[in-house]
Order: C-alpha cells, then sequence, then structure tokens
C-alpha cells in the first residue's frame, strides 16, 4: 500500500556531506564502530556529529547486536526470537573505540533482548563502565529497553554511572498497542522512567521520545506530556514518524514546525530541564549540545 500523503516541504532532507564527514567516516571504519547516525542515514549526521555551539559532538551507538526480539511496527530493525548470544568483548571493544573516536557525547543504545535472562542489561552497563573508567569527563546516555520492567535491570543500568537514563514510551498513551511491539506498553515505560530516578545517583536525568504524526490527537500529545512530566522525567523530545518502508505502519499526519514549536514551549513551561521537539529531530537530535546548555542555565 503507497503511503498516501506527499512529504511535505519541510520534511526534504539533504544528505551529509563534505569533507569533514568524509575523514569522521574514514576514522570510524578503521575503529570497526557501527554508529546508528550512519546507519539509520540521519539528516542530522552534520550537526550532531559537529558539536554545534558548545562543540560537544554527540553520536549513536548500538551494542547487542543487530538483531530484536520485538517488531515494532515503526522500526526498521531485523528481528529474530533467537539473536545470535552478545560478544563478551563488545563492551570493552565498543569503550576503547568511542574514547579513540574522540567523541563528547555517546548515546550508546540497543535492540531489546528478551531472550537473555537479563535482557542485556549487565552487558549495556559493562559497556558504560568501561567507557566512563576510559575517560571520566565523557557524557554518557543510555537509551535502554523497558527490560519488560524488571527493576533489577533497571537499578543496574542507573547505577553503572551514566549521566543520562533514557527509555522512549515512542507514541502517546492511547497509540502503545497500535506502534509498539505487544510486550511493550505505557504503564511498564512510565514504571521504567521512574525507577531509574529512584536509583540512579542525584542530579542524573532522565530523557524520553515520542513521534508525531501516528494518528495521535495534541490532547493526547498534552496528556501523555503531562504524565511523563509527573514521573519526574527531566527531558522530552519530540520528532516526526517517517515510515522506513511499505511494510511498516503508514504516516498519518506530517505535524508541522508550528506546532513543534508549540509542543516545545508548553514543554518547557510544564518544567522539563530542556526539550528538542522539531520534524527531523531524533531522541539524541543534538544531545550534547542541549546537555551541556541545560546546564549552564
Ligand atoms: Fe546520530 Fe541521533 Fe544525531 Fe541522528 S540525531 S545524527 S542518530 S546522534
Ligand atoms: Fe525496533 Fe526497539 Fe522495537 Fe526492537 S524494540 S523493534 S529495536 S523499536
Amino acid at each position: 500500500k503507497k503511503n498516501p500523503i506527499p512529504k511535505p516541504k519541510w520534511m526534504k532532507m539533504e544528505v551529509p556531506g563534505g569533507d569533514r564527514y568524509a575523514a569522521i567516516k574514514a576514522k570510524l571504519r578503521d575503529l570497526n564502530l557501527h554508529t546508528v547516525c550512519e546507519e539509520a542515514k540521519c539528516p542530522n549526521l552534520a550537526e550532531c556529529w559537529s558539536g554545534g555551539d558548545t562543540g560537544t559532538a554527540t553520536a549513536t551507538i548500538m551494542i547487542l547486536g543487530d538483531t530484536c526480539t520485538r517488531g515494532c511496527r515503526f522500526c526498521n530493525v531485523k528481528t529474530s526470537k533467537t539473536p545470535p548470544p552478545p560478544d563478551p568483548n563488545e563492551p570493552s571493544n565498543v569503550a576503547q573505540a568511542i574514547v579513540s573516536w574522540g567523541l563528547d557525547y555517546v548515546v550508546i543504545t540497543s535492540v531489546d533482548r528478551d531472550d537473555l535472562a537479563d535482557q542485556g542489561s549487565s552487558h549495556f552497563s559493562e559497556t558504560v563502565q568501561r567507557l566512563k573508567a576510559l575517560k571520566p569527563s565523557m557524557l554518557i546516555e543510555a537509551l535502554v529497553p523497558d527490560f519488560r520492567g524488571d527493576s533489577g535491570c533497571v537499578e543496574k543500568v542507573a547505577n553503572s554511572g551514566l549521566d543520562v537514563f533514557a527509555h522512549n514510551i515512542e507514541t502517546v498513551e492511547e497509540l502503545q498497542s497500535t506502534v509498539r511491539d505487544h510486550r511493550a506498553n505505557f504503564k511498564q515505560s512510565i514504571d521504567v522512567l521512574k525507577m531509574a530516578k529512584v536509583y540512579a545517583p542525584v542530579g542524573t536525568m532522565t530523557k524520553t521520545s515520542i513521534m508525531l504524526g501516528c494518528g495521535e490527537t495534541p490532547d493526547q500529545v498534552l496528556s501523555t506530556m503531562e504524565k511523563v512530566r509527573a514521573a519526574g522525567v527531566d527531558v522530552m523530545t519530540f520528532g516526526q514518524y517517517m515510515r522506513p518502508s511499505k511494510r511498516h505502519m503508514p504516516v498519518s499526519e506530517y505535524i508541522t514546525p508550528e506546532a513543534f514549536e508549540k509542543y516545545q514551549s508548553i514543554g518547557v513551561e510544564m518544567g522539563f530541564r530542556y526539550v528538542a521537539s522539531g520534524p527531523m529531530v531524533r531522541s539524541s537530535y543534538k544531545a550534547g549540545e542541549f546537555y551541556i546548555k541545560s546546564m549552564i542555565e
């Protein structure tokens, strides 16, 4: 089925290019490091990797393999009930590679690993610990799965030494079962964010993101924001859902840049530390730059 809604002009993407991009890319190949930024052909790559006003270069790295045990209707990651076991050397290899690449802020994310007894949480926390041990000044955001709501898993990661604990609720409360895998739900995700706030050292930020254009109403967005804020979440981001292929859920609507701006100002009024909101925003969009700015303010 064809996506019936044509892309508006503000959704036209520019492919990143230029010498700097080529240089960073070449360095990455030497390190055998794979970024979500490149693999998802993210339109924000040049902005994120250059670090913006604060010079805080951000990139997103995926651990625990490339195969997910879940199948969300918006997601392009390949899926299997039995993905290969995690590489035990990955935490140390990834930590070394990230440090030598010279990033300032790294988002470490993963596929969901319902097949593993600890949902992959030990592997996650070991990666953060090794990275912090090698470079204590590195800012680390862990963008984690829901760990099926397991408090032990959340605690392990929340106490691993990270700076930002992120878990995405993906969409408004009302559309959870249409958009996400059936094992995910709003309450479980909110509980994960609440637990992280309790377990993590004081000062650790929590963060979540939603995609707009999945069929939600503005009122549903606002009530979801209120519930997220009531869970003590510090940072929220909003971006446009883009359909990765015709096998995926269609786009219901292209949200205007003005509407994104409105959610941004409402979010700031609600008391979020910072809000990133725009058609091209991804949960990791300029995360380092925004983090530093929010600490200065
Ligand atoms: Fe990478 Fe995220 Fe920035 Fe895209 S928005 S370039 S995925 S860090
Ligand atoms: Fe994609 Fe994450 Fe859903 Fe897996 S759990 S299908 S990686 S969005």
